[in-house]
């Protein structure tokens, strides 16, 4: 029975030049778990994967990677780990079959590959060299090509990205059953709909560090979920509201007849603003909790102003 962590950083450094991409972070990757690493353009997110599939050195910290170093042990590694990078390490003039039953002939218990290339929607293109497919037939041959060999940890750096709503579905439904069968996914992703749907667990990078972490639950379970919204008519008089509500609430009409409610959210605000539309003759048309979303808090995080 394994008990380390699939994959653990610490205190994590790397420089280019001048540059500090990654500035001491740490990440526990748990096993049999799909974990999203979530950040904006430049967080540094493809650099900490890069350094933990033994593509790129450290500058300082430590990675473990199945227990074991992903440079000193790369070949130890290298056939217990799946790796889809975002693009290359494919030959543009081999085809897409021989790819795939190349890569799988060098794994000791590949999966079945006939049976990949029907679940990625890959059977017409099989014959067709790479540099030929479709952006998303590339993608899904390189998704194939980092499961083909039954790994025991996948990184996928964003897989579905530009992917039509179908294979987008099909990559979700692989990654569930890679779960199922206890592959460990380090899952990067810009989709935030996609890790509220996969993720056991979400880190947030941004600046090269971790600046939040937890399930998707967790995570939203922010500020903005102590929201109350209801639709009136519009001009309703927020300020007599307020007073019926408790001390730390706020009570505004966001935009005519749309009105917020901001406190501690429960039964008993819901009861003090639905007695008091009562009291002054409102029937809302509609009134909801609303729940943050796991974008909501991106945005909180890491901010609105687009990145360099
Ligand atoms: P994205 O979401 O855009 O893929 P990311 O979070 O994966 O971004 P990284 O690719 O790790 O970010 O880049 C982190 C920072 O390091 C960025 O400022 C980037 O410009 C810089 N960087 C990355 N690779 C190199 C390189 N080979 N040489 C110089 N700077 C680099």
């Amino acid at each position: 029975m394994r008990t380390e962590p699939a994959v653990e950083v610490v205190g994590l450094v790397k420089r280019y030049g001048t540059k500090t991409a990654v500035d001491g972070l740490d990440l526990t990757v748990a096993r049999g778990a799909v974990t999203a690493v979530l950040g904006p353009n430049g967080a540094g997110k493809t650099t900490t994967v890069e350094i933990c599939e033994g593509y790129r050195r450290a500058d300082a910290g430590t990675v473990r990677v199945l227990g074991l170093d992903p440079v000193a042990d790369a070949a130890a590694l290298r056939p217990r780990i799946g790796v889809m990078l975002q693009s290359g390490g494919v030959y543009p003039g081999a085809r897409a079959d021989e790819m795939l039953r190349h890569t799988a002939g060098l794994h000791a218990h590949p999966v079945d590959v006939d049976l990949l290339i029907e679940r990625l929607g890959l059977g017409s293109c099989g014959r067709t060299a790479y540099r030929r497919l479709s952006g998303g037939q590339q993608q899904r041959l390189a998704l194939a090509m980092a499961v083909v060999g039954r790994p025991e940890l996948v990184f996928l750096d964003e897989p579905t990205a530009g992917l039509d709503p179908q294979a987008r579905r099909a990559t979700w439904d692989l990654v569930r059953e890679l779960r199922q069968d206890g592959v460990s996914t380090v899952l990067t992703t810009h989709f935030m709909d996609e890790a509220e749907q996969l993720a056991d667990d979400v880190a947030i990078i941004d600046g090269g560090r971790v600046i939040a972490r937890g399930t998707p639950e967790e995570l939203c379970r922010g500020g903005a979920e102590n929201t109350l919204r209801f639709t009136g008519r519009p001009g309703l008089d927020v300020t007599s509201l307020l007073k019926a509500l408790p001390a730390d609430s706020a009570a505004t009409e966001l935009t005519p007849g749309t009105y917020r409610v901001d406190g501690k959210v429960g039964p008993q605000l819901l009861a003090t603003v639905a007695s008091w539309c009562a009291q002054h003759g409102v029937m809302p048309d509609a009134i909801a909790v609303e729940r943050h979303t796991l974008e909501d808090v991106f945005l909180e995080l890491t901010g609105k102003e687009l990145r360099a």
